[in-house]
């Protein structure tokens, strides 16, 4: 999926099992180009994007 920062595509999934993983929560991404480490989280039926890490911001 995209960046939510950056809109870059080259994300790379981090293996991340801490607690609270569970099959609502999609694995850990970072950006390749920004920096930017989320994860998108299933609240009430809707994708809910979950900052862990601020990328840099711009170009
Ligand atoms: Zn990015």
């Amino acid at each position: 999926m995209k960046c939510p920062n950056c809109g870059n595509r080259t994300s790379v999934e981090i293996d991340i099992h801490s607690e609270g993983f569970s099959a609502e929560e999609s694995p850990v991404k970072e950006c390749g180009e920004c920096g930017l480490v989320w994860r998108v989280r299933i609240v009430k039926g809707e994708p809910e994007i979950d900052i862990i890490k601020a990328g840099k911001k711009g170009k």
